[in-house]
């Protein structure tokens, strides 16, 4: 019978695809023990807030009295750990979300302590790293930030270093997101919790939790953390949300951030579902799944880039933390090769030959290979990359394992055959 694989024209990655399972067994076991975990806890959670037809059916206009949207806010909250949840449509992107946290939970003269290093660089207006007239430093609020150890660990001496009197939020970024480090461990911040909080007790742990949920058996609501917020087109929305973010954490201020989203007064009881919470609720089941199948497409793209001679964080044997992986091809020409047979191998646009573009919020010329069904959505296969040394690109997604198989291969063969 005829396999895919035989449509590969390279003979030593031929080799290495058939060879793959063999190397990557210990790996996708430890990835299948956390799906289990994730997935019972998943479930518990619909049987716990006895979900029914009716929560999957949406409210329009004020969206007074949406069963299906607060039970989900509740399963969230019972899934991640927290006291409360809040998961709305309404946020228009992971950023957004943060923003809302942000600004909901400092005020001028407070200071925002990054202890991950600078975050994310959307967030650098929103901040205003980058000056912008309505960050959060234009309103007063302080902005530090302190670097991870050379081996990419919180650096618990330079925390406590850093935290001054008016230290009121201290932000973590799980991710590494578009930069070069590692990621955060959850046993990592339940570390850095237990700490800071002894230096002051009074300290919110805020957590960037993008591209972290159901990686691995706990979350950092469990483990402590204050406020934990991400992006519905991410791991949580199982790929069938269409758009939203979710924050959960401690209830007072949870509801700080619903009246920053919302209106004060408001906050979360209103908000129209509309058609989104079948998407929602069966996303968020199946979340755990297209997480795994992430995390088993990263770890064998870099078991490709490996045995092929590139370097690849993290190794396709590492432990992860994120579905991020990273292969660094040290060349233009590679990286461009390897994004394009990514997009020629994806479900949507196939025929469309991405090329490098500039984008907001970016410093560099930025290539993207998104043929996605939800538009910038990475929990499905994605790979983009700055146009810049070492040439590096981030992967990230997949809504089945077997796709990315195929299409991270297929991607490879177009870099080493010149397609
Ligand atoms: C994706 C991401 C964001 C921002 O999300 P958008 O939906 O792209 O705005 C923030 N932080 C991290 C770590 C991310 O990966």
């Amino acid at each position: 019978m005829h396999s895919w694989i035989d449509d590969i024209e390279n003979y030593k990655l031929r080799f290495l695809i058939r060879d793959s399972h063999h190397y990557l067994k210990e790996t996708f076991e430890i990835i299948e023990e956390n799906l289990e975990t994730n997935q019972y806890k998943v479930l518990k959670g619909f049987q716990q807030h006895k979900i029914t037809e009716n929560h999957l059916i949406g409210t329009t206009g004020y969206g007074y009295g949406d069963l299906g949207r607060d039970a989900l806010d509740n399963v969230y909250a019972s899934v991640f750990g927290a006291e409360k949840g809040f998961v709305r449509s309404q946020f228009v992107s992971g950023t957004h979300c943060l923003s809302c946290c942000l600004n909901a939970l400092l005020d001028g003269g407070d200071e925002l302590l990054y202890v991950t290093g600078d975050p994310y660089d959307t967030l650098e207006k929103v901040i205003g790293i980058t000056p912008h007239n309505n960050s959060l430093i234009s309103r007063g609020v302080e902005y530090n930030s302190v670097p991870l150890t050379g081996n990419g660990k919180l650096d618990f001496e330079s925390i406590g270093n850093a935290i001054k009197p008016n230290t009121k939020v201290i932000g973590v970024q799980r991710s590494k997101g578009y930069s070069l480090r590692g990621s955060i461990a959850i046993a990592e911040i339940e570390a850095l919790v237990r700490y800071v909080k002894r230096i002051k007790d009074d300290l919110i742990i805020f957590v960037d939790n993008c591209y972290g949920e159901f990686v691995e058996s706990r979350e950092p609501a469990d483990v402590g953390a204050d406020v934990v917020a991400g992006s519905l087109t991410k791991n949580p929305g199982g790929g069938l949300a269409k758009t939203g973010g979710y924050v959960v954490g401690k209830g007072k201020l949870v509801d700080k951030v619903a009246e920053s989203l919302t209106a004060p007064g408001l906050g979360a009881d209103v908000g129209a579902s509309l058609q989104n919470n079948l998407d929602f609720f069966q996303g968020f089941f199946k979340s755990p799944q297209v997480t795994a199948d992430s995390l088993k497409t990263a770890a064998f793209a870099s078991f490709l880039a490996q045995k092929l001679g590139f370097d690849a964080e993290p190794s396709y044997a590492d432990y992860r933390y994120d579905i991020v992986q990273t292969i660094t091809f040290e060349d233009k020409e590679k990286l461009l090769a390897f994004c394009q047979g990514i997009q020629r191998h994806s479900p949507i646009n196939s025929f469309v030959e991405p090329v490098p573009d500039d984008l907001p919020g970016y410093h560099d010329p930025v290539i993207m290979a998104a043929g996605t069904f939800i538009q910038g959505s990475s929990i499905e296969l994605s790979a983009d990359a700055p146009i810049r040394p070492p040439y590096t690109v981030f992967i990230q997604g997949s809504l089945s394992y077997e796709h990315g198989r195929i299409a991270t291969s297929m991607a490879f063969d177009a870099l080493l055959e010149g397609k």
